[in-house]
């Protein structure tokens, strides 16, 4: 049984009846609203008398609550998501760094005569190419390289399908190793 009709009058369900009588308040049937109110005005009554009084199966507020709570944190994830892909973009690009092989100096001070570097060429700089897979995700994100489109904001945008891809891009940019690390 879920946390909603857990704990009949208990500080658990005293603890979450607010936000299970918004869930309930924004149902169309009238039993729900009722119960809503019941709620409310009964904050240490049973959940499952109130359900009962209100004709309200209590495995649906069950249901419910579960929804609403998945809903909650789908917007929760979804506030996370520009920084997340922010951090994706900063990933997929590529780096000017100092090289390695002759420090920075652009010639190989240990050798007779000071050659060029061959690495940098004499620049002493040298670029490191983005992470691949980051850059699968921008240009998949940006329907760049993607054959279907993420979100059809004309005809079906919803939530749980952005949140579902932010879920698979988060998941796959944890796998991304730092190329600055290798
Ligand atoms: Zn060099």
């Amino acid at each position: 049984m879920a946390e909603g009709t857990q704990g009949q009058g208990g500080s658990a369900v005293a603890k979450v009846q607010p936000n299970l009588a918004l869930c309930l308040s924004r149902r169309r049937e009238p039993r729900y609203r009722i119960l809503a109110t019941a709620l409310a005005e009964h904050p240490d009554a049973p959940l499952l008398d109130l359900c009962l009084m209100a004709g309200v199966d209590p495995d649906e507020v069950d249901k419910m609550w579960i929804d609403y709570n998945r809903r909650q944190g789908y917007v929760k994830v979804a506030s996370h998501l520009p920084d997340i892909m922010e951090d994706v973009a900063e990933d997929a690009r590529t780096r000017v760094s100092m090289c390695r092989n002759c420090d920075g100096l652009g010639r190989m001070e240990d050798q007779p005569e000071f050659p060029l570097c061959p690495i940098c060429d004499g620049s002493g700089k040298v670029r490191k190419i983005g992470d691949h897979r980051s850059r699968e995700l921008v240009f998949e994100a940006m329907k760049i390289t993607s054959k279907e489109p993420i979100v059809n904001i004309n005809n079906s945008f919803s939530l749980e399908g952005l949140v579902g891809e932010a879920t698979r891009i988060i998941r796959s940019s944890s796998k991304v190793v730092d190329v600055d690390a290798q």
